[in-house]
């Protein structure tokens, strides 16, 4: 071993018995399950459970690994093995130590239920960790104190528990069910790393939960960047060594036999199961009662290079012990979920250990929308086009930019992306304002011979700084109808609000003509920016077109996001999710675009106004425009603001 420290505060302390025993040999050396928490109380035994040794032996204070991550299914004996690392560490490598639930009350029930009852049947536990009815034992609820250390309990729904002290061991548990942000301080699980961050390379993280939906769940996260361990077991009958899995032969998807599932029944009245052989040569049926014996031989075995200290350990419930989750049941319940989407993402979840992605929620392909471009270029008009739109975004990264698509509308929101821009520059420099007004007053040139300009633009308000600056440019430039814009995400907001008047500058003096800030649905823009997607290519009512020569960024920002169900408060809810690496700007951006044109439509009427805007296109009246305002039929103004109207928004060119 390269590093003493780590039994420093033992042999500190003159009472560390035998150092070298790892988590599983003081699992079967010294735990107890109780009834209360067991189904089969008495001595632990690691060999019930062989795939569990590993894993624990990682956490051992003699194994250099610092993270352990258990995507494990239901009946595996998961939390157990996070149990008897607690063991371990208040009896025999003490030091301070913290165990995160998804909330503070779980964590309460966690200490209650099975942590009391470990304590309570495990003499060398209870020796040490007096009991929380004494009044000065050191202990309560959610705080155990041992010689040479501290087990504290916290809830990932509570940024002052996660904050409580540094770790040296630090247990996550169930982190697919902890809160994307944590009392506005972010990540729960980054927070409560961050304590362990002192203890360098003596540091132990257990890193455990059941998956959830793909791109969002945090377990499989922190599995793709560890070595991804599969436990590998024999064929009984061939000895061919091969790991679980629910379908398919091997990693090849192309593979004609990837879509067969590997369970079958072996007789009608749907009493036994077996698992066919993946060896080309055997295929033979490999039955319940053959898993002891696999289990006990079985090994775990890297299938990625991973970052060298993370391990990663992935485990369905096909591996769950006999006696405990049966293929029979597992079968069972496979089949019961036929048709219902919501019961066979539980299904992949806690029996596979594997995400969900389904149909609804599959990322856009950006291969397949980029090939559907064409048919004219960027900067043209194509016939159809009779109404622009702009949606900008500002960003403050890479030294601030500002992101402009314009896109032109056509009977039945048909549609068609004319420009898209990305001017760089100081967002508190008037330079970058004047660029973006520039681009916003552009002529692009229509199918017939004339000119379109855009006629409304929504600017996303962003926060901070920036929402004054936009507030400004919208205010300086309300006769050209820009808009400032706010998203709320909350589901169901009509696309574009009612406007409220913010009348306060940024150094909170109140201004004499204050500007509208328009609401967006961003949640709603998303869902009909998405299912316009996937209308198709054909023309017609909603389908959006797009130029040739547009930067392939485009493609990957407009699919960036798709929605998943996500439990709030116990509830499931669809939501939005990007990866952390993507950019989604120009999907906002559309969705600005989309509220802009609503926004036209409050302004004119919407039964007629492709026609109103064709007649006027058609028209060769290029110097009347702007007399010929009344002409046009149009609706009250929605708010006071709107004021005078103005048709900079179209031109005919001379
Ligand atoms: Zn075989």
């Amino acid at each position: 071993m390269s590093n003493p420290a780590p039994f420093s505060e033992g042999w500190a302390a003159g009472w560390m018995p035998d150092p070298l025993l790892t988590v599983s040999q003081w699992a079967d050396q010294h735990r107890k399950l109780g009834s209360k928490s067991s189904a089969e109380p008495g001595d632990w035994r690691t060999d019930r459970a062989p795939y569990a040794r590993e894993p624990m032996d990682s956490l051992s204070v003699t194994d250099p690994t610092e993270v352990v991550v258990l995507m494990w299914g239901a009946q595996t004996s998961k939390t157990e093995t996070g149990n008897n690392w607690i063991g371990y560490v208040a009896h025999h490598a003490p030091g301070p130590m913290m165990a995160v639930q998804p909330t503070v009350d779980m964590a309460k029930r966690l200490s209650k239920q099975r942590l009391s009852d470990m304590i309570e049947q495990t003499p060398a536990l209870k020796e040490r960790i007096a009991e929380a009815r004494s009044r000065d034992s050191g202990n309560t609820l959610l705080s155990k104190e041992f010689p040479g250390g501290v087990l504290v309990l916290a809830g990932a729904n509570s940024a002052g528990g996660l904050r409580s002290m540094p770790a040296r061991y630090l247990f996550l548990d169930e982190v697919d069910a902890y809160p994307l942000d944590v009392d506005d301080e972010g990540d729960p699980v980054s927070l409560a790393i961050k304590r362990t961050t002192t203890f360098g390379r003596r540091r132990k993280v257990l890193i455990t939960s059941t998956p959830t939906v793909k791109d969002v769940s945090r377990i499989e996260k922190e599995f793709e960047r560890s070595d991804k361990r599969r436990f590998f077991v024999a064929c009984p009958h061939c000895g061919h060594r091969q790991w679980l899995r629910w379908r398919g032969y091997n990693d090849d998807a192309s593979d004609p036999r990837a879509r067969e599932y590997r369970l079958v029944w072996l007789d009608e009245g749907k009493t036994a199961a077996g698992y066919k052989c993946e060896a080309d040569d055997c295929g033979a049926l490999i039955e319940e009662h053959h898993k002891t014996k696999m289990l006990l031989g079985g090994q775990w075995q890297p299938t990625a290079v991973g970052d060298s200290k993370t391990r990663g350990y992935q485990l369905s419930s096909l591996y769950s012990p006999l006696g405990w989750k049966s293929w029979v049941e597992i079968l069972s319940e496979f089949e019961a979920c036929a048709g219902d989407p919501a019961q066979l993402k539980v299904f992949v979840n806690t029996i596979l250990a594997e995400t969900w992605e389904d149909a609804s929620t599959v990322r856009l392909d950006a291969e397949g929308l980029a090939a559907r471009a064409g048919g004219y270029n960027v900067g043209e008009v194509p016939a159809g086009g009779v109404v622009l739109t702009a949606g900008v975004d500002l960003q403050r990264r890479n030294g601030g930019y500002a992101q402009i698509i314009v896109r032109a509308w056509g009977e039945g929101d048909e549609s068609w992306l004319v420009d898209r821009k990305i001017i760089h520059g100081d967002q508190t420099q008037p330079d970058l304002w004047r660029q973006v007004l520039a681009a916003l007053d552009q002529d692009y040139p229509t199918a017939n011979g004339g000119t379109l300009r855009v006629y409304a633009a929504a600017v996303d308000s962003g926060d901070g700084e920036t929402t004054h600056q936009v507030y400004a440019f919208a205010r300086n430039n309300r006769a050209r109808h820009i808009l400032a814009t706010k998203g709320m995400s909350t589901a169901g907001k009509a696309l574009l609000g009612k406007p409220t008047k913010q009348d306060i500058n940024i150094r909170k003096q109140t201004i004499k003509r204050g500007v509208d800030l328009w609401p967006i649905g961003s949640d709603t823009g998303k869902a009909l920016v998405h299912a316009r997607l996937r209308l198709g290519a054909e023309a017609g009512p909603g389908v959006m077109h797009w130029p040739l020569g547009l930067d392939s960024d485009y493609w990957k920002q407009l699919t960036s996001e798709r929605q998943v169900v996500k439990l709030v408060n116990g509830f499931p809810k669809r939501v939005w999710v990007k990866k952390d690496s993507d950019y989604n700007e120009d999907l906002d951006c559309e969705v600005l675009a989309l509220a802009a044109l609503e926004y036209v439509k409050t302004r004119h009427n919407r039964a007629t106004l492709y026609q109103q805007m064709a007649a006027r296109l058609a028209a060769d009246r290029s110097d009347a425009v702007e007399s010929d305002a009344d002409a046009v039929d149009e609706a009250p103004p929605p708010s006071p603001v709107a004021g005078r109207f103005n048709l900079s928004g179209w031109r005919r060119s001379a």
